[in-house]
């Protein structure tokens, strides 16, 4: 089924996003805890509340609007790896959105590549490093296959099963990049946390438009 994906629905991806962050909180915690410094769950819950302040302060008029937004508050509320990597990810995809007032599949499965390519530029992680990139690839390389039948739900369901799907695939990986390398081939056997919440707002941006 398409549905129009407008501001409305952005903005009920960021609201979702945020309760995904605060409902996975502990578990984000977790997982961070068994391969880096446990602050993972911490930065992003605060960092999606900051952008819930920022939509309720100055609600936006386009869905780029909505995501450049979602930018700023995560830049400067995050912290961490995690800041600036999913802030030039939602930057990037609004820009590629541009002022447009609906996205449809094509510009949909280019705004989320756009944003991976922004992690990869960032954060120079290669697929298999056991990074958000190994939930972001899979994400868009189904985004893109999905695209061609014009169905924008399609789209974003097929890239939240492909973002679960490579979350999962990092347990056994050993950690290239991020603190997590720093554990060597003990980082085998742990969930990515970057990639298990990239899942989360991945499967957010579906459930808004469900
Ligand atoms: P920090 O590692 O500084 O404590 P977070 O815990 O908030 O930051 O985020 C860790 C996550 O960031 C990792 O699970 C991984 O997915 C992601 N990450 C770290 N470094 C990179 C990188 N170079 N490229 C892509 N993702 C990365
Ligand atoms: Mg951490």
């Amino acid at each position: 089924m398409t549905v129009t994906l407008d501001v409305t629905w952005a903005v009920k991806w960021l609201t979702l996003s945020a309760q995904a962050m605060a409902e996975h909180r502990v578990e984000l915690i977790e997982l961070d805890r068994a391969i880096g410094d446990s602050d993972h769950g911490e930065n992003m819950d605060r960092g999606f509340q900051a952008v819930l302040d920022k939509l309720a302060e100055t609600p936006p008029e386009t869905p780029g609007a909505a995501l450049k937004l979602t930018a700023m508050a995560l830049m400067s509320k995050v912290g961490g790896a995690a800041g600036p990597l999913y802030g030039t990810a939602f930057l990037r995809a609004a820009t590629a959105l541009g002022d447009a007032a609906y996205v449809d599949a094509p510009a949909l499965a280019a705004a989320l590549g756009a944003a991976r390519d922004g992690i990869v530029a960032r954060g120079k992680a290669e697929s298999g490093d056991k990074t958000m990139v190994d939930a972001w690839t899979p994400a868009v390389e189904a985004a893109m296959a999905a695209a061609g039948d014009g169905d924008t739900l399609a789209v974003l369901i097929a890239a939240a099963e492909a973002a679960e799907a490579g979350a999962v695939a990092t347990d056994p990986l050993v950690a290239r990049k991020g603190r997590a390398s720093y554990l060597g081939e003990r980082s085998a056997g742990h969930r990515d946390p970057g990639a298990a919440s990239s899942a989360l707002i991945l499967r957010a941006a579906a459930g808004a438009a469900a």
